[in-house]
Parts: structure tokens; sequence; C-alpha cells
């Protein structure tokens, strides 16, 4: 255990996932509880400074006491043995030895000495995947913040926010932590967990909000406050940072903002090639509150609306009413395009469609799309009634997650096709013509695309979980992050036979993944001859802008010369070869 120098400068290299700078004190946020202010200890003093543990010991104790009595008259006996749990960890002569060497070797207050014990643990805990085990963790936690209450010690000891705009660091910050976040308060984001293709990381980009993941022991190595650098171009953490250095990132992010000033000239222009090719280019959006900046953004209409997040929200399913109400916002905020809804895409890194008795041992493969759809008729025909009902208000698109295979089209569009004579007979109005789509990011799907294609209107690649799957990687373990890679020649000729199999049934093939906004990278897509992008919102104007750099006849020659290339990194090189050449002032 350790915690970096105070006042020197100190860079931390992390991953970067969201792009932006952020200049702002650090708060440090350990999943409910943050890190008391560290200060040293002189010897003389390391005495005092157990006894203030001991103190807080048993101010804690005497509360827990009290409130056990309290609950078991109100509520009996039982309800007061949670207290007794918390009782037992401040009884832990281990733990407590643990906390009084630490600040016997270490010269730092109390307090930040036993946060820091208790984070070790936490950590040892969640990491194992032990229902039992993690109901421990969330003891641990709630006794270590009351503890930390006790030693009274100004306002740094709960999670209570700084009343100052800052970078929040974390260990993990889960998809609803992010997308329930003060954007006002929180200027940019720093864990130690994570990757570029979490959802995590895709609701950063989507808000617009900067973040680097991947950053070993940030939690335990920034103090409280220290002012920082958050580069979410490099994804360098920069503590402390010299004069020197400040002035170079006001510099910096002047020039950003000019070029931003100059791609905002951009919205009413087309995404058209030098040599006159025309993609698709929209937007991916997860939220209604993301509609100012879907306008702003030059977007053609929406090629992947992400409707999980509003339908996992709460414990309940909204209805299909309240369903009706967001599409139908949506579909008009759109002015006219078209907005694809994927339908419920539960489980993997997001929230379970439904409490499961215990977790899946491999979330990934499990319950995950289509399949908990097909498994819950009943929800899934709410909400594609919901989608047809909104339908009516201008053009939408219905999209399937996770396909594996025909069988899944055929009883998916089963269901569609019930929910439409359901609504003919109660003379309810939708698009007949509404367009209907499979996702493709399963390997077996991508292999089956000529068969899939001749089933729907359009194809869209979800290059985020064909990755993973492709390549047998978890797109969230960062420990695995270096194979991830989106050049990996099976992915890439997974893309062309998709792409291929599209067109023999002479329908569309899109990208919805994250690989549609990495710009090292367009020009792959635009040679293997997609004809829709979609990307967040704020990246739009960027890629629109690389799009009109580009040559379409020297990006299918490079696809040509990548297809038949077996090397990642090669391939790679190639396509950012000629990405610098086109449009080397977007890329760093
Ligand atoms: C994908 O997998 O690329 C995709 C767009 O879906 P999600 O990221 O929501 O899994
Ligand atoms: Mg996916």
């Amino acid at each position: 255990m350790h915690s970096l120098p105070s006042n020197q400068e100190i860079i931390l290299q992390g991953t970067p996932v969201s792009r932006g700078i952020v200049i702002a004190p650090a708060h440090v946020s350990a999943r409910g509880f943050s890190a008391p202010e560290v200060y040293h200890i002189p010897n003389a003093y390391i005495a005092k400074e157990k006894g203030r543990f001991e103190t807080a010991l048993e101010r804690t104790r005497k509360q827990l006491d009290s409130l056990q009595t309290q609950i078991e008259q109100i509520s009996g006996e039982e309800e007061g043995k949670i207290f007794e749990a918390h009782l037992m960890i401040l009884e832990d002569h281990k733990l407590l030895k643990r906390v009084s060497d630490a600040i016997d070797e270490r010269n730092q207050n109390a307090e930040y000495c036993f946060y820091a014990v208790m984070q070790t643990y936490l950590e040892a805990m969640r990491r194992i995947q032990d229902p039992y085990l993690r109901e421990r963790a969330a003891d641990i936690e709630d006794v270590s913040k009351r503890l930390l209450r006790n030693f009274n010690l100004g306002d740094h000891q709960d999670d209570e926010r700084p009343d100052q705009q800052h970078l929040l660091i974390a260990y993990d910050f889960s998809p609803s932590d992010t997308a329930s976040i003060d954007r006002e308060q929180v200027l940019g984001i720093v864990t130690e967990i994570g990757s570029p293709n979490s959802h995590t990381a895709i609701l950063a980009r989507s808000m617009g909000i900067p973040a680097i993941m991947g950053i070993d022991n940030v939690v335990m190595d920034v103090q409280a406050l220290t002012m920082s650098i958050l580069d979410g171009y490099s994804g360098k953490l920069i503590l402390n940072p010299s004069e020197n250095t400040l002035k170079e990132y006001q510099r910096h992010l002047k020039h950003r903002e000019e070029i931003g000033e100059k791609l905002k000239l951009l919205k009413e222009q087309e995404a058209i090639t030098l040599d006159g090719h025309k993609i698709t280019l929209s937007a991916n959006m997860e939220f209604d509150h993301e509609i100012p900046s879907f306008q702003d953004s030059g977007a053609k209409g929406v090629g992947l609306f992400r409707t999980e997040f509003f339908l996992l929200e709460n414990e309940e399913y909204p209805s299909e009413e309240e369903q009706t109400a967001l599409y139908t916002k949506i579909i008009e905020a759109a002015n006219g395009e078209q907005v694809i809804f994927r339908t419920l895409d539960a489980g993997g890194d997001k929230l379970p469609g439904e409490p499961l008795p215990e977790p899946e041992p491999n979330p990934f493969l499990g319950w995950r799309g289509i399949r908990f759809s097909l498994a819950r008729p009943a929800l899934f025909k709410a909400q594609i009634r919901a989608i047809l009902r909104a339908s009516a208000h201008g053009k939408a698109g219905i999209m399937f997650p996770l396909i594996s295979g025909l069988h899944e089209i055929h009883e998916a569009k089963a269901i569609v096709n019930a929910c439409m004579n359901e609504l003919h007979i109660a003379g309810v109005d939708f698009d007949l013509g509404i367009e209907i789509g499979a996702m493709i990011e399963v390997p077996s799907a991508a292999i089956m695309a000529n068969d899939i294609a001749a089933e729907v209107d359009f194809l869209s690649i979800g290059t985020n979980d064909l990755i993973q799957y492709t390549i047998a990687v978890d797109r969230v373990n960062h420990r695995v992050a270096d194979l991830y890679r989106s050049t990996h020649p099976a992915v890439l000729r997974l893309m062309k036979l998709t792409v291929d199999g599209a067109r023999q049934n002479q329908i569309w093939t899109g990208v919805c993944g994250e690989m549609a906004g990495d710009l090292n990278l367009l020009p792959l897509l635009v040679g293997i001859g997609v004809d829709e992008l979609s990307v967040g919102s704020m990246t739009v104007p960027i890629v629109k802008q690389a799009i009109r750099s580009l040559d379409a006849k020297e990006c299918r020659e490079l696809a040509r010369e990548a297809l038949a290339c077996p090397n990642s990194r090669e391939i790679y090189l190639l396509s950012r070869e000629m990405a610098w050449n086109a449009y080397s002032e977007l890329l760093n």
C-alpha cells in the first residue's frame, strides 16, 4: 500500500476511452465511500493517532449496539442481526492489527490507513464470484463508512462529492453509475478497471464525458482533491501538473475548441467522399436527454437506439404506453429520418432482464439479447407494439440483437407479424413498411449473413460483440484488452462476408459498434463497402469530416490488400497510414 507524493508532477498511463481534456481537482470515490484526506504523522504522535482510531472504533461500536437494540424492538431479533455482522467486523483482530501496523509503517493519519486497509479487503472480496462474500463486502463498506464519519474530521469522509467541478476517480463504474452522473460537477472519469468497449465507456462517450480506464491502483494512489489533468486522447492522468504542463494543455484545449468550431460548420453537409461516394452517417443513442446533442450533430437519423437503458432503469419494465411515448419522442426529434430501435439487449455487462437466483457463470454467453426476449414473449410483444405504434409518427426501424442463426429471426419476425395483426384489428396506426434488421455480432450470424439477409431489410454489424465472440476475448476485461483487436483478419473477413451477403440480397449494411467511430479504421470500413455508420452524437462531426477527406476508390484498394493480409497489426497500419494522409489534424 502506498500513495504517491503530493506535490510532484506524476503521469499515470491508462487506456483512453472517451476523448477530451479536463483540468480539475480529483475526487476519489471508492464505491460508496471516498478517500479521506491523508497527512503525515510524525513518529512522536503515532500513539496518539492510534488512540484516535480507538476512539472512532468505540464510538462506532456504541452506535451499532444502540441501533441493534432499536431495530430489535421495532422489527425483531432477526433484523437486529444485521448490525451484529457489522459489530463482528470491528472485532476482527487481524483487521485491526493491519490498521495499527499501517499507521506505524506509513506515518499517515489513522482514518486514511483504515480506509486503505478496508479498500484492499473490499476489492479482494469483490473479485470473488460468491454471493455470500459479496454481501459481506457490502457490510464491510457500510461499517467502514460509519467508522470514517466517526473520526469527525471535516467533510471528505463519505461519498459526498466536493462542491466544485471535479474529476471522478473510482475503482469501477457501472453503466448505471455513469448514466446517473451529475454532468455539471463531474467533468471526467478515471477508473482502475474497464475497457473501451464496455458499456460504461460507450456511455461516457455518448455523454461527452472524457474518460480513462485501466490505471492500476489509482484509487489508492491519488489523494483527495489533487489538481489533475485527464487527457482522454492519450490516456494520461497527470497529477500535480507543472506550470509548463498546464500551459501546454491549455494550448491543446484551445486547439481542440478551434477544431470543434470548424466541425460545427459541417452540420448541414453530407457524409460524402472526395470521389462522390455517399455514406449514411447516423447517431447511436441511449437516452432522450441526448436529443439536443443528436440534433446538433448533423447525424442522419439514429442507427442504433439502445432501448435497454430505458427498459431496465427501474425495477418494473415501463408499460407499452410509456414505451410508445419515448419512442415517439425520439422519432419526432429525427425530423423524418429513420430511427432504428434495437429491442432489449439485457445481460452481458448490462443489467439482467430479470433477477436470477444466482449469477450466470458466463453472462456474455448466456441469457442475453434476443434470447431473453424470445423467452419472455409478453415483454417482447409490449416493446414491439410500442415501436410499431410510434412508427406512425415518422420513420422507424426494428433491430434484433445477438442473432446467432435463422431460427431466431423467424421467431422474432413471427412476433412482429402477430403484433401488426393485433394493432390492425384494433384499428391502431403503424407503418406497415417498417424496416426490420438483424445485428451481426456473433460469428455464426456473419457466416450465415447471406441467409439472414434474405429475411430482413438491413444488417447492422455490432463490432463490439463481433470482435469479442470471434477472438474469444471478453470486451470488458482489461487483462485481455491487448487481444481485443478490431483489425484481427478474422473479424475483417467476417465483416466482408456480411457486406457481401447483404449486397447479394440488395439490402444495406451498417456498422453501429464502436469501430465505426475509430478514425484510424474508417478507410477500411469505407473500403469493404458498408453503406451506413452509426456513432455517438459527439463523434458524428469528426467522422463526417474524415469521410469527406477520403477517396472511396483508394479505400476499396486498401480493403482488398487488408483482406489478404493475415496480420492484424499490418492491417491496422495500412488503414492508419491512409487516415493519417487524409486527415492527420483530426487524429491527435
Ligand atoms: C455491438 O456489440 O457492437 C453493439 C453495437 O451493441 P452493444 O455495444 O450494445 O452490445
Ligand atoms: Mg452488442
